[in-house]
Parts: C-alpha cells; sequence; structure tokens
C-alpha cells in the first residue's frame, strides 16, 4: 500500500497458543464500495485516511489489501445461546489485528461479515449492508449516550449479494474493540479441561483490562470481581436508556463490559418491563426487565470458568464464587437506584425514593406512555409530546417529586443539570432507523447521516432535535432479527 495510514499493530491475541484461534485472512470480495466512514473515531484512533482514493480505502477496509503489521485470526469461543451451550467462533467475523493508538491504547479491528472460517458451521460468513448499518448507528450513539460499548469504523459494500428470506447486499463492518475477549471465551477454553490453557487466557485477560489486580493475592477472584462490576454499571445503563440488547447469550457478554453484537437490539419506547424485540425471543428470555437475572446467569457462566483457579479447594472455591455472583443483585439495586436517582434530579438518598421512582414507572406502564419523552418532559414542563402529561395522577406525583427536589439542599439549576446528564433528549427510535436503513438500501445515505449527527450529541437541544422525538410512525409490534 502506498498511502502511510499510520496503523501501529501488535497483534498480542494471534501470540497466544493457537488453540485460542484460526489463522486465516478475510475472502476477498468483488467490488468493495464505502458507503461511511467515521472520521472522528479513525482520529481517536490516530489513523490517517485523508490521503488514502475511495478505491484503496473500500478495498482496505474489506479485507481485500491487508495492512502491514496485521495478522488475521478468527477467533474461538464458546456460548450459551438461550440456555444452552454450543461452541461457536467468529464463523462471519476476522480480526485483522491490534492497532495502538498514540497514547498507547490497544484497539482490536475487526471486519465482519467477511466470509467463511472453520468455526461458520452452516452460515456463509457474510453481512448485509441494512444490520451492518444498524451496528453502525447503534453503536455510535450508545458511545455517545455514555455507555461502553464496540465501535464502528466503516461500512463497506461488497458488491456481492448475499441471501436471506430474500437477496440482500452485501456489506463488512470495521468493529473496534478494546478487546473481543467474552464470557464464551473463558467457556471454551474451560471446557477443554486444561489448567495451563484457562492460565493463559486469564493472565493475558488480566494484563490486557486489569493490570492493577495482577499482583493481588487472588487474581482470579479479583477478575471475577471486576467482571461482575462492569457488568453490573454497563446494564443499568442500558436500562437507563431503555435499551434492550435482545441476545445476552454468554459469547455476546465482554469481559471489558462494552456492549457487543447488535443483532436484534432496540430501544423501548412506551414503558412496559416486559418489551421483547427479538422475533426469535419467544419466552421473552432477554425482555428489558429480565436483563439484569440474565446478566447475573451469565457472570455464574463466567464464575464456574474460574473456579479451579480461586482455590486448590473446589468446595471452597465454589463458596467463594458463589457468594460473589449472588452480591451482584444487591450491587445492582443499589446502582439503578443511584441511576433513577440521577435522572430525577434528586441528591443524596431519601427512604421514599424507591417508592416515588416505582410510582412513576407504574404510572407509565399503566398508561402506556414513553419512557425517554417522560423524562425530557420532567426536565421542561413545556415539552408536551403527550396529552397524557396533564393527566392528574401524574400531576401529582410531580409534586411529590418537586418536594423530594427540596430536600435536595442544592439549587434546582444543579439538579436539572443532573438530570441533562443522565436523560438523552434523542435515542435510535426503531421507526426512524428502520427509515434511515431504507433509504440507506435504495442508495440514499443522507437520513442515515442526519440522523446520526442527531445521534452522537443524545443530550443537546439543536435544532433537528424535536423531529427525532415524536412517536408518529411508531410501531406497537415492531420486531427485530438477528441480521444473520
Ligand atoms: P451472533 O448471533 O452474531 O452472536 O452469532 C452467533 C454465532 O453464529 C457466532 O459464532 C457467529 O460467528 C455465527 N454466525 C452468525 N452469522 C453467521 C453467518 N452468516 N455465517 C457464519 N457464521 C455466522
Ligand atoms: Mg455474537
Amino acid at each position: 500500500m502506498k498511502t502511510n495510514i499510520s496503523w501501529n499493530f501488535d497483534n498480542s491475541y494471534s501470540r497466544l497458543s493457537d488453540v485460542f484461534r484460526e489463522n486465516i485472512n478475510p475472502v476477498a470480495v468483488k467490488s468493495p464500495d464505502l458507503v461511511v466512514l467515521n472520521e472522528n473515531l479513525a482520529k481517536e484512533l490516530n489513523l490517517n485516511f485523508y490521503e488514502i482514493d475511495r478505491g484503496e480505502l473500500s478495498a482496505l477496509l474489506t479485507g481485500n489489501i491487508l495492512p502491514i503489521g496485521s495478522n488475521a485470526i478468527a477467533q474461538a469461543y464458546a456460548g450459551h445461546q438461550f440456555g444452552h451451550f454450543t461452541m461457536l467462533g467468529d464463523g462471519r467475523a476476522i480480526l485483522i489485528g491490534e492497532h495502538l493508538s498514540s497514547e498507547n491504547k490497544r484497539y482490536d479491528i475487526q471486519f465482519k461479515g467477511s466470509g467463511k472460517t472453520s468455526f461458520s458451521r452452516n452460515g456463509d460468513g457474510r453481512a448485509a449492508l441494512g444490520p451492518m448499518l444498524r451496528e453502525y448507528i447503534i453503536s455510535e450513539a450508545m458511545n455517545s449516550l455514555n455507555i461502553p460499548t464496540t465501535r464502528s469504523l466503516a461500512v463497506v459494500k461488497t458488491g456481492e449479494e448475499v441471501l436471506r428470506e430474500k437477496i440482500l447486499q452485501g456489506a463488512i463492518l470495521t468493529r473496534i474493540a478494546s478487546s473481543h475477549i467474552r464470557v464464551g471465551t473463558f467457556q471454551y477454553i474451560s471446557a477443554r479441561q486444561n489448567i495451563n490453557e484457562l492460565k493463559t487466557i486469564l493472565n493475558y485477560t488480566i494484563d490486557r483490562h486489569y493490570p492493577e489486580i495482577k499482583k493481588s493475592k487472588n487474581p482470579t477472584l479479583e477478575l471475577l470481581i471486576k467482571v461482575i462490576d462492569k457488568q453490573c454499571d454497563l446494564i443499568v445503563n442500558w436500562m437507563r436508556v431503555g435499551f434492550i440488547h435482545g441476545v445476552m447469550n454468554t459469547d455476546n457478554m465482554t469481559i471489558s463490559g462494552e456492549t457487543i453484537d447488535y443483532g436484534p437490539c432496540a430501544f423501548m419506547d412506551i414503558y412496559d418491563p416486559k418489551t421483547v424485540f427479538s422475533s426469535i425471543d419467544h419466552l421473552g428470555r432477554y425482555a428489558y426487565c429480565n436483563q439484569p437475572s440474565i446478566a447475573k446467569w451469565n457472570l455464574a457462566r463466567f464464575a464456574e470458568c474460574l473456579i479451579p483457579l480461586i482455590d486448590k479447594d473446589t468446595d471452597k472455591a465454589i463458596d467463594i464464587a458463589t457468594d460473589q455472583v449472588n452480591s451482584f443483585q444487591t450491587k445492582y439495586e443499589q446502582k439503578w437506584l443511584k441511576m433513577m436517582r440521577n435522572k430525577l434530579g434528586l441528591f443524596s438518598t431519601d427512604k421514599m425514593d424507591n417508592s416515588l421512582i416505582l410510582d412513576l414507572l407504574t404510572w407509565m406502564h399503566r398508561n402506556k406512555v414513553d419512557y425517554t419523552n417522560t423524562f425530557c418532559h420532567l426536565m421542561n414542563s413545556e415539552f408536551k409530546k403527550e396529552n397524557i402529561y396533564n393527566d392528574l395522577d401524574f400531576k401529582n406525583w410531580k409534586k411529590r417529586l418537586k418536594e423530594r427536589q427540596l430536600k435536595n439542599n442544592t439549587s434546582y439549576h444543579k439538579s436539572l443539570k443532573l438530570m441533562k446528564k443522565n436523560n438523552p433528549l434523542v435515542i435510535p427510535r426503531n421507526h426512524r432507523v428502520e427509515e434511515v436503513l431504507k433509504s440507506a438500501e435504495n442508495g440514499d445515505l443522507k437520513p442515515f447521516i442526519k440522523f446520526l449527527n442527531v445521534l452522537i450529541e443524545p443530550y443537546n437541544e439543536h435544532k433537528d432535535v424535536s423531529n427525532y422525538q415524536s412517536l408518529s410512525g411508531y410501531e406497537a409490534n415492531y420486531q427485530t432479527f438477528c441480521g444473520t
């Protein structure tokens, strides 16, 4: 390649034993054509795409050309999918390497939709344009909502067709992550029952994500605690903005605490704790209100993998790990309460806070009111997208909120500032996401870009926001698909 992009590869994962991966290059695509490039993210990564021509860039971001220093692999992992254990692995993704930014931050550079690997089972290894753009817009929205997530650097059309229920345009997403180590990675190694391999992945993960616990008395236990805390924070954040992941299988749960795998995810409009969007989640396993208990279940699967390294005495190790996993519940409740106080602009604590919060949620649920917009109304009473805000019960509830805010011992200004930091004005509403994806699939990317530009500043008032707050066009029985 002629152009200097400033790649700075150091591929530590591919230096691990070959049981962790398969060495394999992306399968070349017919005619790569760049759809969208995330220039802000490129800057953060210190990658310079300015001097490269579009053709070369498209070839680069599909893996048709591999940069010097990259080392393409497919990672091995396993996972519980809807409760059932399966051997998986990167069946349609290739990690081309780990790039170090000028601040020495390490980023996985992964192509999603890059062709078959030995883990593809019956799949074609490919991805379609719509789902890749969907991952792009939602992951970037999540990042701007201040929620840990994998990022999206680019989407490139492949010029090839992919066959799903119908023929779709093929595309490749460049996904950036602090790593792709999953609970499922540990499950894969654990299932092989080789203690040295388990030690290898444990030490690698600690070095990469939590070096501060390396010298502690029991680093394995400390890792479990770290991951419990990270996942707890993550789920609280999802609940804050009404995000429903949709497929919280253990292979889709990172050790870093980043949201990963934007398949059937979607945001809740009308508040209903049982909301499920995924067409395959018939029993509502991954419904909005089940996300904390599923996270705990997944963490128990993670803890099981670590047992042999927590203590030589297995019974003791199980007791220690069980206590930690069970602590999730209390941690979650405390963090959730704090998060809801933030949304309501409440400082310090009051014993009635829990019932104040639950009464609001019950009111929203009973009256089928929009979750995000209700908090917008609480921040600004002029915000009256829905008539229901004239409801007497709600007005009485608002009086209780005002009284509680008076106990803050700070100015209303500070309270409002807290609310504004925690309540987005805009989220990727499903009907708007569908609308812009449809245009993009038909070759008009403008609505996608316009929406994206609003979503990357979700807490700020700007002129286009109000267009995206409306529920008009909202679909009550909206369904999402895995996009595979
Ligand atoms: P996901 O539902 O994206 O979390 O994927 C679950 C598993 O299925 C992973 O091992 C993926 O690599 C694999 N997979 C998903 N879609 C495809 C596909 N089109 N071809 C091959 N493997 C796939
Ligand atoms: Mg996955």
